[in-house]
């Protein structure tokens, strides 16, 4: 579950990171309030869970309390990355050109089976376009989760990075970002940047925050923090039926009875030079009414140019499976060509079944290979 970022600063502050005073608000006029209230420039930040906000123009630094509501004016309902942003933090600017911007994360690293640490003295940019463009310059340290991040290693991994600054401060701040890690069960926690005043001081500007779903009945009061809108609204509508849904960036939509099938379907949409549009796996024993939503549900995603369906049969009937498609058709709602392969159970019944309709928006296959390419091939057009 992602945080934003003043929720997790506030965490961080509670772990003792040194953060910038700030608070939320809603309406340009009340930027302006709090602005007139700290009597100092602030900078106006947009809340939605992505990074790259200041790139999209969704943190701007603010002189006086009038810049502040119009830089809100601008911000609030504006579209970053497919999220509208309805809320901005206010905090108490820094001097950025008196100071120098580092990065430091914690994340939950499989190949290492822990926590590994990450510095980088090229702070601000996202640490994946950083990782992509110059690896070499991200220092990692695998932390162990027992005894925590020690300060010692903290010093060595600041030194390695080529961290300037109060060296001890430096090192206690990223002591204490792994320690909320730690302890708050996150995947990852990141301070970018993490600024570094004249006097060597280390502040942190902003945070990413993202907890470990299967931890939270450990921790109620973050919980208690998700928003429905973290998640995709499709993938909440899902979710009211039981279907496992996870919005992807392609334009095949994928449905398969079983979450093996649907990894494969994925990765066979990708073998023949297709983009899958989303998992949806519709589970064992699936009736015509509950293809029927999954197919509506797929179609509601707006990227999806074709759908792919994918069953093995066995306790799931493939005459149902062809009902619950058809059902689609005659409804009207069935906007986007569906190519299907299913086989076992009752396949010569769906067969019989799509014979009768005759409908170039449904076509059946009996092999996956050759479904899958008349799918992408319907998306591609
Ligand atoms: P992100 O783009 O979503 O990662 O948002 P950040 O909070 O990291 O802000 C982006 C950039 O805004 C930072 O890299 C800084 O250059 C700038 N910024 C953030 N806070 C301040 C501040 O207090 N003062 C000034 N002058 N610039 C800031
Ligand atoms: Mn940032």
């Amino acid at each position: 579950m992602k945080l934003h970022e003043y929720q997790g600063k506030e965490l961080l502050r509670r772990f003792g990171v040194n953060v910038q005073d700030g608070k939320v608000a809603y309406t340009p006029d009340e930027v302006r309030t709090i602005a007139n209230e700290y009597g100092q420039p602030v900078v106006v930040k947009a809340q939605v869970y992505v990074g790259g906000r200041g790139k999209a123009g969704g943190v701007k630094f603010s002189p006086t309390p009038d810049k502040a509501f119009e830089n809100a004016e601008k911000i609030l309902g504006m579209d970053i990355k497919g999220l509208t942003v309805n809320k901005v933090l206010v905090t108490k600017a820094v001097d950025i050109d008196a100071g120098t911007e580092y990065y430091v994360g914690m994340i939950v690293d499989r190949n290492v089976q822990s926590f590994t640490l990450m510095a980088c003295a090229e702070g601000g940019m996202e640490i994946e376009e950083l990782a992509a463009e110059r690896p070499e310059a991200i220092i990692r340290h695998r932390v162990d989760p027992v005894t925590g991040l020690r300060p010692y290693e903290a010093r060595e991994v600041a030194l390695k990075a080529g961290f300037k600054g109060n060296l001890n401060k430096i090192a206690d701040i990223m002591v204490k970002m792994a320690r909320a890690a730690l302890e708050l069960d996150a995947n990852l926690v990141e301070i970018n940047p993490l600024f570094i005043d004249e006097k060597g001081n280390p502040l942190a500007l902003d945070t990413k925050f993202d907890v470990d779903d299967n931890a939270l009945f450990r921790h109620p009061d973050l919980a208690a923090l998700r928003e429905s809108e973290a998640d995709h609204p499709l993938e909440i509508e899902a979710a009211k039926y039981g279907f496992a849904y996870v919005k992807l960036d392609g334009s095949t939509g994928v449905l398969g009875n079983g979450a093996g099938i649907v990894m494969t379907t994925l990765d066979v949409v990708n073998r023949v030079g297709g983009k899958p549009a989303n998992f949806l796996d519709i589970g064992g024993g699936a009736r015509a009414d509950i293809v029927y939503n999954a197919v509506k549900l797929v179609l509601k995603d707006s990227d999806v140019k074709s759908i792919f369906i994918n069953i093995f049969g066995g306790i799931t009937r493939a005459d149902e499976v062809a009902k619950g498609v058809i059902q689609a058709l005659q409804e009207g709602i069935l906007t986007k060509p569906v190519r299907m392969r299913i086989a076992g159970t009752a396949e010569d019944e769906a067969k019989a079944l799509l014979a009768e309709v005759n409908s170039d928006m449904i076509k059946m296959y009996p092999d996956m290979f050759q479904a899958a390419e008349a799918a992408v091939e319907e998306a591609k057009k």
